[in-house]
């Protein structure tokens, strides 16, 4: 009998190294410049083959009762897009997610899962596209979804999901703080609209932010974090100023609300001062969890097939 096929694919969560965000535009979204930077922190999708016009989803890992399994699932949406993309007529797969990436953490989970979706259908169902079309097709999923196909470094205009990858020197060693409160990217928008009812166009990026990442000064780097849904953040749940003025006591060169939180990424000097940090905020009881992550990473990738 022949083996059943198996792919696997993995895929990294993301921080924002900046994150400007300009007024909310007719069509409901906000205009962005913004550098992500995929980090090592990664979930991984598994596509197997089903019959037919059926289409699921598992999910496995902690935080997995928070994800949903029926079609507003973000990958079984990347199935039927990439379905839809190519023709074909009812194609079958079982997906099964291994949640590693937070959820609702500001780190791109979804668009992360959606993006590896898009990879190992196209395996499953060997559909021939090239990177550039499977791009087009993410973009119509999610604003962030481009850059978890892409990874490594890159910066986001538009909605964010206007991309160049960027050139990017040395290892960078963050450690992630999952505070234990929710927020979603819709609240804090809103509250972003609220502090900011004049907001135009989306302010630039810092230039020290881009130096720093071509010399791989990773000071430079830290300076230069800037998160514009940070205030946002932090009004809705105060918390987060504690959790960032922690990781900062303990070391931190600098810390920034991921995306629109509530994950806290610090910036660490070196792989020993990030061991140390990991270890300060561990022992507090500010975070449910702390993850220590090098950046960059590649995007999504196969794993096996
Ligand atoms: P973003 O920063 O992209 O706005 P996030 O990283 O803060 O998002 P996600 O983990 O992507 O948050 O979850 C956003 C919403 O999407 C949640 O309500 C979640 O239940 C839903 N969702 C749908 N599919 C998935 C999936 N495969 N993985 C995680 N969340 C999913």
């Amino acid at each position: 009998m022949e083996k059943a096929e198996r792919i696997r694919v993995r895929v990294p969560g993301k921080v924002n190294l900046a994150l400007r965000v300009g007024g909310h535009r007719a069509d409901g979204y906000h205009p962005l410049d913004t550098v992500f930077q995929a980090v090592s922190l990664f979930d991984e999708v598994e596509a197997l083959p089903a019959p037919r016009g059926v289409r699921t989803v598992r999910v496995l890992g902690d935080q997995a009762s928070l994800v949903p399994t029926d079609e507003s699932n973000l990958a079984l949406k990347a199935a039927q897009a990439l379905a839809s993309y190519a023709g074909m007529r009812q194609p079958g797969v079982e997906l099964v997610i291994r949640k590693t990436i937070p959820v609702t953490g500001g780190m791109a989970g979804g668009s992360a899962d959606a993006a590896a979706a898009l990879i190992a259908c196209a395996a499953l169902w060997r559909i021939d596209v090239a990177p550039d079309e499977l791009a087009v097709v993410a973009a119509g999923l999610g604003a962030d979804v481009p850059f978890c196909l892409m990874g490594s470094t890159a910066l986001g205009r538009g909605r964010g999901d206007e991309l160049v990858p960027m050139l990017s020197r040395g290892s960078y060693h963050w450690v992630l703080a999952l505070p234990d409160v929710e927020l979603s990217t819709p609240e804090v928008f809103a509250r972003f609209d609220e502090l900011n009812p004049d907001a135009g166009p989306a302010p630039e990026t810092p230039p020290g932010l881009l130096a720093g990442l071509a010399s791989g000064d990773i000071a430079q780097v830290a300076d230069n974090l800037v998160n514009d849904l940070q205030p946002a953040a932090v009004s809705l749940r105060p918390h987060l100023a504690d959790v960032l003025a922690a990781g900062v006591d303990a070391g931190a060169l600098a810390g920034i609300v991921s995306g629109s939180g509530p994950t806290c990424a610090f910036l660490s000097e070196n792989e020993d001062a990030a061991v140390r940090l990991s270890n300060a905020l561990a022992g507090s009881d500010l975070a449910r969890a702390v993850r220590r992550v090098c950046a960059p990473v590649p995007g999504a990738r196969l794993l096996s097939c």
